[in-house]
């Protein structure tokens, strides 16, 4: 197979974990006989300062002639001071809605040669965490309308509307269902349908779409539960699915308790078209140049493009068995340094993840 990639490599530390990451998925996708090509465009910061847009109309074009898009991260203190509209996270929020991607995936996972990293106890923790959250990405508070801030009886008054059509709900369920069935089969759907309309509608269409996927087990619990379960009994979870504003405070609270921000992937897909695959974290200001990034979470989220971006599934596994392979032999960058390990820089752990890919 032959496969063509738009890379985004954004601010900050974002070239320095990208350069990381195409080595690695080169690498694992030639080890299957798959070959990748690269072509660069300009996000964030970096396109407001080549052509004044956080999203330039030649970026947008080459993302939508890709197979897939493959994001560093956008933002710096040298673009705070711009105006809303040219600041350069108005580019990541632009190119998701260019691309229709309504899905995004926030798989945690605890690697057991970082358990340390982990912030619970050693025996919630013991018990594995393996999950991923799809949150909605295109509805909710976020986007309804009415919405704004309007002076009422004397005094302002905030506005925002939480929406959901019922296409919406059923679409987001599909794409949990269908990857529960490349898991462990399981689904709980969280909402708040003790209290919002909205939420009931998003439990009955999930209800509803269930019976095209009996083979999955379907289970619901209330937001406030669900994040106290999340910290209590993690490894009672394969597949979250959720609303946008839920999905943004879980997929967060999820992530943050198997360790370090530098590790975490991340996938938006849409109904058809490229997806686009991103670490979580941000542009890391602080080292960005120095190489210091730790380019795990852009390697794993090449993982996830190989997978679900580019159908290359055998790639994927070999990429993220590199990644755990690398930790199990002690090397570690600043962010996840334990005693007794080797430190690591950016280039250097890159090239231990693709030396692990050519001889596993
Ligand atoms: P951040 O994620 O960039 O950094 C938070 C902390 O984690 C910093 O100390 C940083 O050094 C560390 N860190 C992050 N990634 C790391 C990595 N790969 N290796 C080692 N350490 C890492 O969040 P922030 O400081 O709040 O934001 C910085 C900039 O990034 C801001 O402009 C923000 O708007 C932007 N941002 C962008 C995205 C994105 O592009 N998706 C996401 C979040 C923040």
């Amino acid at each position: 197979m032959r496969k063509h990639i738009c890379l985004l490599e954004g601010d900050g530390i974002g070239p320095e974990i990208i350069t990381q990451g195409v080595a690695a998925i080169k690498a694992a996708a030639s080890r299957f006989g798959h070959e990748l090509d690269f072509e660069k465009a300009l996000i964030g910061g970096a396109a407001i300062d080549a052509s004044g847009e956080p999203l330039p109309a030649q970026t947008i074009e080459k993302c939508r002639r890709a197979d897939a898009v493959f994001l560093g991260a956008v933002g710096g203190p040298k673009w705070d001071a711009h105006s809303h509209d040219k600041r350069p996270e108005k580019g990541l929020l632009g190119i998701r809605k260019a691309l229709g991607l309504y899905a995004n995936l926030r798989p945690a996972l605890l690697m057991p040669e970082l358990a340390g990293a982990c912030l619970l106890k050693p025996e919630i923790a013991a018990a594995g965490i393996d999950l991923v959250v799809v949150r909605e990405l295109t509805g909710d508070v976020y986007f309804g309308e009415p919405r704004g801030i309007k002076e009422h009886g004397g005094e302002r008054v905030g506005l925002n509307s939480m929406v959901y059509t019922e296409g919406e709900v059923r679409r987001i369920a599909r794409t949990a269902f269908e990857l529960a069935r490349s898991r462990r089969r399981r689904v709980c759907s969280v909402d708040k349908s003790n209290v919002l309309e909205t939420s009931r509608l998003w439990r009955e269409v999930v209800v509803d779409e269930h019976k095209n996927y009996i083979d999955v087990e379907l289970a619901h619990l209330y937001v406030d539960n669900a994040a106290m379960q999340l910290v209590r009994a993690p490894s009672q979870f394969d597949v979250i699915l959720t609303g946008n504003l839920f999905g943004d405070i879980l997929s967060d609270e999820a992530a943050v308790i198997t360790g370090s921000l530098g590790m975490l992937p991340s996938a938006s897909t849409g109904a058809s078209g490229p997806g686009l695959f991103e670490p979580v974290h941000g542009s890391a200001p602080d080292i960005a140049g120095q190489d210091k990034a730790n380019p795990l979470a852009a390697i794993l989220s090449g993982a996830m493009l190989l997978r679900l971006g580019l159908g290359m599934p055998e790639a994927a596994d070999l990429t993220e068995r590199a990644v755990r392979a690398v930790l199990a032999e002690g090397c570690r960058t600043a962010d996840i340094m334990e005693p007794g390990k080797t430190l690591l820089g950016c280039v250097a752990m890159g090239q231990k993840v693709v030396e692990c890919i050519c001889k596993l």
